[in-house]
């Protein structure tokens, strides 16, 4: 699939080390969970232990690498991190492990695509700060147990459900992220725009991040591209004219929706009068991969209500045909 501007995955464009607020106080949005983890984070430190594991999922960019950096500040201690489809070993997490100080944070995106063996290593460690090793070989092999220093496993995955029971059990805290609100992504576009020194007019935030679809990589990556056609033709100032015009450019209309939502729409509309229709029948009409439907294509439409699941397939709304000025009877078939 090609790359979409509008996707919550990271990009080779997206730099976004300069823009990651380093405090929970700083992290804009996700009250309750800020609350909570300020609780058991203060909780963890006044009895001089590393905080319990903690699971974040949610669709990518919502901020669950940014989050897991601000426990390890919070807790005064380090990040390790790495990513599920990388610890392809047994070994490759062992090697994580032993190099952990006490009260680090290991973070591991991607934890549902670990492998069953590399798992199993992770379950004795989480549950008891230990290794178990196997050393020696034929007759001589024999599990050796090596202590770990206490630490904080943050895993996160886009997909919860794939993650195995075991796994999951051994979270002490497990939270979702939620897709952001106006007024929060305003915030952060606000907020990119002092720490990018750019001059912008409120009414160009509410546009920027009105076509954010929730998500804070998306509105930064949004904002950076608006911010080349500001410097351009613009003496840098982002007003709403420029902020319009870049973004109808980029061709992301005012709900975030990019030409791929409006072919999976059209595609509903146009061959299943709608729906309902089994999303095997709409991946093989548009031409892509279920899964992919799944986890890039629906998670915002069904956010904004643009499409619901019924037990007998999806539907697109009225909400979605009016967005996209289709009558639902008019002489479309
Ligand atoms: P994820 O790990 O969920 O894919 P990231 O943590 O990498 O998402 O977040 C993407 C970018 O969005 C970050 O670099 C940061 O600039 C921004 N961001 C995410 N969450 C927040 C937030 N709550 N407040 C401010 N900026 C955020």
């Amino acid at each position: 699939m090609e790359d979409r501007i509008v996707s919550g995955d990271i990009m080779n464009s997206d730099d976004d080390s300069s823009l990651r607020p380093s405090s929970l106080d700083e992290y804009i949005g996700q009250h309750d969970l800020k609350e909570n983890l300020k609780i058991f984070i203060q909780a963890a430190k006044q009895r001089n232990e590393a905080l319990d594991h903690v699971l974040l999922y949610g669709p990518p960019g919502l901020g669950k690498t940014t989050l897991s950096y601000i426990l390890a500040n919070e807790m005064g201690t380090n990040i390790k991190t790495a990513s599920g489809p990388t610890i392809e070993k047994s070994g490759d997490l062992a090697a994580i492990l032993s190099q952990l100080e006490p009260g680090d944070v290991l973070f591991i995106d991607e934890i549902h695509r670990l492998s069953k063996v590399v798992e199993e290593i992770l379950y004795p460690a989480m549950e008891d700060y230990c290794l178990d090793i196997v050393v020696g070989k034929d007759s001589s092999v024999r599990s050796i147990r090596l202590d770990l220093p206490p630490f904080t496993l943050v895993g996160a995955t886009t997909r919860a459900g794939d993650l195995s029971a075991p796994l999951r059990d051994r979270f002490g805290i497990v939270n979702q992220l939620a897709y952001y609100k106006q007024e929060e992504l305003e915030k952060i576009v606000r907020r990119t725009a002092r720490v990018m020194e750019t001059q912008i007019h409120e009414d160009a935030i509410t546009e920027i991040a009105m076509r954010s679809r929730g998500t804070p990589r998306i509105a930064n990556r949004l904002f950076r591209r608006v911010r080349d056609f500001a410097q351009v033709m613009n003496d840098g100032v982002i007003s709403l004219e420029i902020a319009t015009m870049a973004l109808d450019r980029l061709k992301v209309d005012h709900m975030g929706l990019d030409d791929v939502d409006h072919k999976y729409l059209r595609g509903i509309i146009e061959r299943f009068k709608g729906g309902p229709v089994g999303l095997e029948a709409i991946a093989s009409s548009i031409g892509e991969e279920p899964t992919t439907l799944e986890d890039v294509y629906e998670p915002y439409l069904l956010q904004i209500g643009f499409i619901t699941r019924t037990p007998r397939g999806r539907m697109v709304s009225n909400k979605a045909y009016e967005h996209l000025k289709i009558h639902h009877d008019d002489g479309l078939f």
